[in-house]
């Protein structure tokens, strides 16, 4: 008697109460926009997390009825989707926004950018810059950030503390840099850099060699090198201009991206930004060393410097991402929504068909394939079981927003950075209903102003405020 007393008491309990499994949060009530393998929408979704990992994603019903969260997030109303991947930028140089604009990139670069950094960029513009950047991604609904830049430790830092998830590479170029002034120093300071931030979960470091036109067959083996020693990425220009394609077939006898496979460069690790003087046979060695690539439609467009054929990138197998590049002087800004609706355009106008490239595959540039550009698509990209929990919730509520027709034609084409509410990364909530949690962001906007009126007077110009 007693054992059939205990073993109604074990089925009681178990089918009763040990049914709920605990969960952290509970996101529920809104449009779930899965960007899983089978595109899952789900009306009326939910998403358990666990700490910094979905758990499940389903019908809200089934959900609440599988999991007793601590917490709860109502999103009735609202669109849920993967946070937005910002595959190339350099976040410090938002200090230089707008300093020297509509000149072509080689003045750009060479008259204007590199002086004013010798004479202006130290650890803590890095800093401030970075800060400045987390509170404008996150505001556009940016989780994961691919950066190339100086002291990229304290990139590194900085992104940490506002929360946010970055691929962050410390640029290797061939003169002396405002960080390091030779390949060894600049080694030195890179393979530090790997080996502090080894594990930590945020934060993926790696060697950034600037580019073919900037850095000698020595200092782009070098840097690969050590990015492999400690498996990491490794984040590059790649044919980014017209020049630098010319001067490749010059001095090389062949493509930038023919050089980097002759010199053993190309693989599963890289990120190359921009592709965008890339032929068949170029696509093919792309897909084939499954090298992710990452198309800047603001950057392209504003430098003039040609057009990514992404449609036939993305043909050939090819995990093509997307970025604001910039900040300065060849986007100015960091919103990746105006790069999601500007990639489909781009290419529909260059192509002269509108059906070059739709809705649905920009906005996959931005999660998955995004992902998959940076290599992190077992992480991050999609709301799924297992995948870390990097979520923004988007009202609907705007003049902009609605009617509603179809979901991804709306993110791509009608929804803006405005329309972003509220911003998880790794189950933490960085932006409420539009208030930031993680950055002071009116002391990175005060500081940007000050830096505004050095950097002009360093270079002998009049502030403008
Ligand atoms: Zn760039």
């Amino acid at each position: 008697m007693k054992l059939i007393l205990r073993s109604l008491v074990l089925i009681l309990s178990t089918s009763l109460f040990a049914q709920k499994q605990p969960a952290d949060l509970i996101i529920s009530g809104g449009t779930v926009v899965t960007m899983d393998a089978k595109r899952t929408i789900q009306d009326d979704g939910a998403i358990a997390l666990k700490g910094d990992t979905i758990v499940a994603v389903g019908p809200r019903e089934q959900i609440i009825r599988q999991y007793e969260p601590a917490q709860t997030l109502d999103a009735t109303g609202k669109l849920i989707l993967p946070g937005f991947i910002n595959g190339h930028t350099h976040v410090p140089m938002t200090l230089f926004r707008g300093l020297h604009d509509d000149v072509t990139l080689n003045d750009w670069l060479y008259k204007y950018i590199f002086p004013a950094e010798a004479k202006n960029v130290n650890e803590e513009f890095v800093r401030w810059g970075t800060r400045l950047a987390a509170a404008e991604q996150i505001r556009s609904g940016v989780t994961t950030f691919a950066d190339m830049y100086y002291f990229e430790d304290a990139v590194a830092e900085e992104t940490k503390a506002a929360g946010m998830r970055g691929v962050l590479g410390e640029t290797w170029i061939d003169f002396p840099a405002p960080d390091n002034k030779s390949e060894a120093e600049m080694a030195a300071y890179t393979e530090r850099f790997l080996k502090k931030w080894q594990g930590e979960p945020l934060i993926h470091a790696a060697p950034a060699p600037h580019s073919i036109y900037t850095c000698s067959q020595k200092t782009l083996q070098d840097s690969a090198a050590l990015a492999r020693k400690y498996k990491a990425p490794i984040l590059i220009h790649v044919s980014e201009m017209k020049k630098e394609w010319d001067d490749s077939q010059r001095q090389h006898g062949m493509s930038p991206v023919q050089y980097l496979d002759k010199l053993g460069i190309l693989g599963p690790d890289v990120v190359a930004a921009h592709c965008i003087f890339v032929d068949e046979a170029d696509r093919k060695t792309l897909a084939e060393k499954k090298v992710g690539c990452v198309h800047n439609p603001s950057s392209n467009m504003m430098i003039a410097s040609g057009v990514s054929p992404v449609p036939e990138m993305l043909e050939a197998g090819v995990a093509v991402g997307l970025g604001t590049d910039g900040p300065a002087g060849s986007n100015n800004d960091l919103d990746l929504m105006e790069e999601i609706d500007l990639a489909a355009k781009f290419a529909k106008v260059t192509k002269n068909n509108p059906l070059a490239l739709n809705a649905k595959a920009v906005v996959e540039m931005a999660t998955i394939q995004g992902a998959r550009a940076l290599h992190l698509e077992s992480e991050i990209g999609s709301l799924e079981a297992g995948k870390k929990a990097d979520i923004v919730i988007i009202g609907l509520d705007a003049p902009n927003a609605v009617p509603m027709f179809d979901v991804y034609s709306q993110v791509a084409y009608s929804l803006k950075a405005n329309d972003v509410k509220t911003v998880m990364i790794g189950g933490r909530v960085v932006m409420r209903d539009r208030k930031l949690l993680t950055v002071d962001e009116q002391a990175a906007v005060a500081k940007a102003r000050e830096y505004g009126r050095s950097v002009a007077a360093s270079l002998g110009m009049e502030p403008k405020h």
